[in-house]
């Protein structure tokens, strides 16, 4: 009589419990530990393959504008202005994309710009936003853009990003977003444009203009200058949703300029409107870019106009722990890492408010701020038994009035 095989074989490569590491067994079946690593990068890669055609976005998929704005709540503090314009331009936007090619009424793409001080959530609006949808993103800066044939980046590189942020996806690309900041550093310098030659300035404008306005370029896929021999990819703008943002430092005179010269007709109209001389951006209109030294063409290619706050102490306090990934809760979680419960004194969010308005540093300071005051602690904690940590303000003094804190001081 034979004897009793006693071993357990994979069900999948009939290898026995002997000849494997591992040997996992189901109900009627087992699997040996490398099929089923075999099995898990099958079930990954389809998965993946799956999440990348459905950034094809369908309309069940496509969040209202009320959820948008609730979605980036949960991220950005304050803006509610730029955050509703925003909704809407990206709800439209993706509605425009889905609409059935057999209408007459092709609805016009909605390419946004944001005007406002730097550091107040221009680019993090444009960045959660492209979360929420899925797109690829791509953030460029306008400063390194001149025309072609001159030192610097040509204007197609800007798409190489789109490109590099959706893999190499051409079609996911061309649904994306990008952010196109400092775009008040190409306004045109002068009043008459044809004194000099303006490299960055206008020249830049002509060239961003066929992007804005949807069209098919040739995109170098490394990005840097076009030379004759690199193979191209063709991207189509036409659905690619541009949102550019820009400081326009003084652009508050234009508008104040603008406001005096029709204060009679706007005064006769509106008896009771008052002009917030504090607070001028709020009335930014496209005829103030237009003076600041946009040309109309690309004004008219950025229809949405709308602008941000400043930051005041009370948005800073909010910034630093309200957030879905506030600062101080990154800061909580990296601990937690570590096992230590870190937790802070409400003064000690008071101080860091003060000094990043004391050395003019915006929202962008609290991280070095904070980074500072935990320096010792990220370094030292680690290492030991500790199971909490909490700081107060005068280890928080203490902590920035050190050396770090000079160069943070020296940094402006
Ligand atoms: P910019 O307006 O210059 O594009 P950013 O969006 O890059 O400014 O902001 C810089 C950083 O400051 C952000 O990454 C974020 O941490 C913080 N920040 C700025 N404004 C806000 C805001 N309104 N709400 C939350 N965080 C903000």
């Amino acid at each position: 009589m034979a004897k009793k095989d006693t071993n357990s074989y994979c069900s999948f490569c009939g290898r026995s419990d002997k000849e494997v590491n591992m040997l996992i067994s189901g109900m009627s079946a087992d699997i040996c530990d490398s099929c089923a690593e075999q099995a898990y990068q099958i079930v990954k890669e389809s998965l993946e393959a799956k999440s990348k055609s459905s950034l094809g976005i369908d309309k069940t998929q496509l969040p209202d504008p009320k959820t948008i704005k609730e979605y980036l709540d949960g991220y950005i503090i304050g803006q509610d202005n730029a955050k509703r314009y925003l909704a809407v331009a990206v709800y439209n936007h993706y509605k425009r994309i889905l609409q059935g090619k057999d209408d007459d009424i092709e609805i016009e793409k909605s390419n946004i710009i944001l005007v406002g001080p730097t550091g107040t959530g221009k680019t993090l609006l444009a960045r959660t936003i492209a979360k929420l949808l899925h797109v690829p993103f791509a953030i460029v800066d306008a400063t390194v853009l001149t025309e072609a044939g001159y030192v610097g980046e040509d204007i197609e590189s800007i798409l190489t990003r789109l490109l590099q942020a959706s893999d190499y996806d051409v079609a996911a690309a061309e649904r994306g977003i990008v952010f196109i900041d400092e775009i008040d550093k190409i306004a045109r310098k002068s009043d008459n444009p044809s004194i000099t030659r303006d490299v960055s300035g206008e020249g830049v404008q002509q060239g961003l203009l066929k992007l804005l306005e949807g069209s098919i370029v040739n995109v170098p896929p490394q990005g840097g200058r076009k030379h004759p021999d690199q193979k191209m990819i063709a991207v189509d703008t036409k659905n690619i949703l541009f949102v550019c943002g820009g400081a326009f430092d003084g652009i508050e005179r234009k508008i104040a300029q603008r406001l005096n010269t029709m204060v009679v007709g706007y005064a006769s109209s509106k008896s009771n409107a008052r002009v917030d001389r504090e607070n001028l951006l709020q009335y930014v209109a496209p005829q103030d870019l237009k003076s600041y030294g946009l040309i109309p063409e690309i004004i008219g290619r950025l229809p949405i106009l709308t602008y941000l706050d400043a930051l005041d102490r009370s948005a800073l306090r909010r910034i630093l722990a309200e957030p879905k990934n506030s600062i101080i809760k990154q800061y909580v979680k990296l601990f937690k890492m570590d096992g230590v419960t870190l937790t802070f004194d409400e003064d000690v969010y008071e101080y860091i408010v003060d000094k990043a308005i004391e050395y003019k540093l915006g929202a962008r300071g609290l991280r070095s701020i904070v980074e500072t005051i935990m320096m010792d602690a990220m370094f030292n904690i680690p290492s030991t038994k500790q199971a909490e940590l909490h700081i107060t303000k005068e280890y928080a003094v203490e902590q920035l009035e050190s050396s770090q804190m000079i160069k943070l001081k020296n940094s402006q």
